[in-house]
């Protein structure tokens, strides 16, 4: 019998899944996983550059720190995560490319409880090398959607089921023309994109929503630290809807997105700024 799991040729590199090196065509899991059906997994999205991961101990504490807020044991420790990444990348041949960690309950029952589940593990690699053309900068929509209070769900976890949420404003932000969406918190001020941290200048002041209720990126907190090293002020302060108009520039900040200008929102236009693009620069000069 052949299993008709057809595995895209878009994924060429060896997949690390449970503690063993696989080609993708064999990194498959089963339908029943507890993860699979219910969003109870956990996940990181890390860059590496020339070969070396961009704040890999980091982002593997954040992994099992997400995974101890939703109660599921990874049974490796960051160490062990690191080192599993960094073969990982070496076995790619990439100099460049993204690596993404997750972990989800597995199969042995679909019980919401998930009581006894193991966790399946695993690692990935690809190439990526632009989510957008940080030349020409985003367009973003104001969405409706709020994220959920902390008591709901942890703002600091990366889980796989909290990403619906950003999943159906950004595809509503596609659906209107727009690149990507600022949603609010959970009180309906400005917090955070889909998936990035955001960032505006109001009289020459840069400022940022306070990540206490949201993701507080680790990009976001190396752009706070870039900033004041060069001397640059930023101000963690409520952001509301009707101020887009005192924007004077704007940009993202993620992983994947790296620095990205944003010149757009809703019918508000701004250049890509000076601040921005100095910024960027040093982001570069960080990661690379
Ligand atoms: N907010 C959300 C919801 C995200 O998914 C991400 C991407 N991990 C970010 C912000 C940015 O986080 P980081 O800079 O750690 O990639």
């Amino acid at each position: 019998m052949t299993l008709n799991v057809p595995v895209s040729d878009r994924w060429t590199h060896d997949v690390w899944l449970n503690g063993q090196f696989v080609p993708p065509s064999d990194a498959l899991v089963p339908v029943m996983v507890h993860g699979l059906h219910y969003g109870t997994g956990v996940f990181e999205g890390i860059r590496f550059y020339a070969g070396k991961a961009f704040l890999l101990e980091q982002h593997m504490d954040r992994l099992l720190a997400s995974a101890r807020a939703i109660g599921l044991d990874v049974p490796f420790d960051s160490q062990t995560l690191c080192d599993v990444a960094n073969e990982l990348i070496a076995r790619s041949g990439l100099a460049d490319g993204y690596l993404r960690p997750i972990a989800w309950f597995g199969d042995g029952g679909l019980g919401l409880h998930a009581k006894g589940l193991a966790a399946d593990v695993a690692l990935v690699v690809w190439e990526w090398p632009k989510v957008f053309q940080p030349e020409s900068g985003v367009a973003l929509n104001l969405s409706k959607a709020r994220r959920a209070t902390p008591d709901t769900l942890p703002p600091q976890a990366k889980t796989t089921g909290g990403y619906l949420l950003g999943f159906m404003a950004h595809r509503q932000a596609r659906s209107l023309g727009f690149d990507d969406c600022l949603i609010n918190d959970c009180n309906g001020t400005l917090a955070e994109t889909s998936s990035a941290n955001f960032f505006a200048v109001i009289d020459a002041v840069l400022v940022t929503p306070k990540a206490d209720l949201f993701l507080n990126g680790l990009t976001r907190q190396t752009v706070i630290s870039i900033a004041k090293d060069l001397g640059i002020g930023v101000q963690e302060r409520r952001l509301t809807a009707d101020m887009v108009p005192l924007f004077t520039e704007a940009f993202i900040t993620g992983t994947a997105v790296e620095i990205t200008p944003v010149t757009k929102i809703e019918t508000h236009q701004m250049p890509i700024g000076a601040l921005t693009a100095r910024l960027q620069a040093a982001y570069k000069k960080q990661v690379g």
